[in-house]
């Protein structure tokens, strides 16, 4: 064995540790990156990046064949999935390129290899051991599948499914949460015939219930089946496709299972436990701090318990860096981490949904949902939703809400109301350029502080 040190060691190069040791070696820290596969993860080479790159490949097949209805001659011949998939694969290795040159930029120490946890403040990789003066665990996570349901040929995960070469004809996607509504939109928009079975009694079941009907409504109209409050009980396949079984007795035949039933923790085979780390259910378990039991042993990202969100684990990676260097950063609000399902319409939420308020705050909770239909930008841009908002009583507001198409670069701001605690009266004098969505923001907030201006009642 021959020994390396330096200030941070980090096991995993996705969202959380390169982040990680992005912002401790801009602190002055020397930063050894330990990392299995490609740096950037899961989000840039099998999810958040191609997803939304198929997604938008999905907006550009609807809007050319609504062409007509604005006016424009176009003709949609099809999806050329080769296309598609250059378009995408494109994008990410340019990601790629460019996170490879700034952890170059930092001076990070990339070590290509697995990694594994040895106690104290070392990870070994083959015969070299790495000693930091901290260590920040960063495994990430992997597409969970249900007891007895075996992933392989016709029963895929995402990965598998952002790879396709082909548009299936007809798909069941097990799980209506994040993921699966994304890849049952980006499919109907090029074709497929999809089915969504979600045990739980809605449509992205983690939101607010607006959220979720308004999601319905629009895939209802998109022909998007979803058969939610049903269990699945079994799947069986052969040469030419896959039956999935349900509890209500129903069979639906498809050439594709997309399991998409969230995301386990990647915490084991890589010596946490053996080392002592507290482990719950696979996650492993930190103090708001971002502390794991053992001292000088942090982890970050989808191996934590709370939202699997990139932009969470990049918030956690910088926090513990600055933690490190003596900064004291504020504790991270997981209620104030922003919430985006890029699917046509896209659904975004920060804070509290209204159960939630009222179990918090009592009954007094108030709300007040603006319609887009009253929203001039979303009405030339065809879509339909809505902005709720969720205010405490006597409070500031705790929630929003938010369904239509590109409602999802609105949350910005939705976050910003949020996590400074604004009251309506503080943001309702704000003003909204014209004609954007902002203004539907701007609207509910006029409204709440008593002064509507575009709204029927
Ligand atoms: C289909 C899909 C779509 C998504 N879309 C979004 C989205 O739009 N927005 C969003 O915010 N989030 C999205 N996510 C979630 C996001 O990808 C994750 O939250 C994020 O990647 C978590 O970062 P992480 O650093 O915890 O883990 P990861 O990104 O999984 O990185 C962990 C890294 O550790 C490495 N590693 C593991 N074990 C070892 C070892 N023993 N030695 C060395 N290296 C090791 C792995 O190779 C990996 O690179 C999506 C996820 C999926 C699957």
């Amino acid at each position: 064995m021959t020994d390396t040190s330096a200030d941070l060691v980090i096991l995993g190069g996705g969202s959380g540790g390169y982040a990680a040791a992005f912002r401790a070696a801009e602190l002055g820290l020397s930063v050894i990156l330990i990392e299995k596969d490609k740096l950037g993860g899961t989000c840039l080479h099998r999810g958040c990046i191609p997803t939304k790159a198929l997604l938008h490949a999905a907006e550009v097949a609807d809007e050319t064949r609504g062409a007509e209805s604005v006016g424009v001659k176009a003709v949609f011949e099809g999806i050329d999935m080769a296309g598609v998939n250059k378009y995408k694969d494109g994008i990410v290795a340019r990601l790629y390129k460019g996170l490879q040159g700034l952890a170059k930029a930092h001076k990070v120490t990339l070590v290509e290899g697995t990694g594994t946890f040895a106690g104290g403040t070392t990870v070994e990789v083959d015969v070299t051991r790495y000693t930091g003066k901290n260590v920040i665990l960063a495994t990430g996570s992997y597409s969970r599948s249900l007891p007895g349901l075996e992933l392989g040929g016709r029963i895929i995960a995402s990965e598998q499914a952002l790879s396709l070469d082909y548009v299936p004809e007809k798909v069941v996607v097990l799980g209506g949460g994040v993921i699966g509504v994304e890849f049952a939109s980006v499919w109907a928009s090029f074709g497929t015939d999809v089915t969504i079975v979600e045990a739980l009694p809605r449509l992205v079941p983690n939101e607010d219930e607006f959220a979720s009907k308004q999601l319905e409504r629009a895939f209802r109209k998109r022909k998007i089946a979803f058969k939610t409050g049903v269990r699945f009980t079994g799947a069986k396949q052969n040469d030419t496709g896959v039956s999935v079984s349900l509890e209500s007795g129903e069979t639906l035949e498809a050439d594709l299972l997309l399991v998409a039933v969230g995301r386990g923790p990647n915490s084991a085979g890589h010596g946490y436990e053996e080392a002592g780390v507290r482990i719950d259910r696979g996650f492993v378990l930190t103090n708001d701090r971002l502390q794991t039991n053992l001292p000088n042993v942090y982890a970050v990202g989808d191996i934590v318990p709370g939202l699997q969100l990139a932009h969470r684990g990049f918030q956690q990676g910088i926090f513990v860096a600055e933690e490190i260097a003596g900064l004291a950063p504020r504790v991270i609000d997981e209620k104030g981490i922003p919430r985006v399902t890029y699917s046509h319409p896209e659904v975004a939420s920060v804070g509290l949904t209204e159960s939630q308020a009222k179990e918090k705050y009592g009954s007094d909770v108030t709300t007040f949902t603006y319609d887009l239909g009253g929203n001039g930008k979303s009405q030339i841009l065809k879509t339909s939703g809505g902005v709720k908002l969720v205010k405490a009583p006597d409070g500031p507001v705790v929630g929003v809400h938010m369904v239509g198409d590109r409602v999802g670069e609105l949350i910005g701001e939705a976050q910003l109301i949020y996590s400074w605690e604004a009251f309506p009266e503080d943001v309702a004098p704000l003003i909204h350029a014209h004609p954007t969505q902002t203004e539907a923001l701007g609207e509910a907030f006029l409204a709440l502080a008593g002064k509507p201006l575009h709204v029927h009642s």
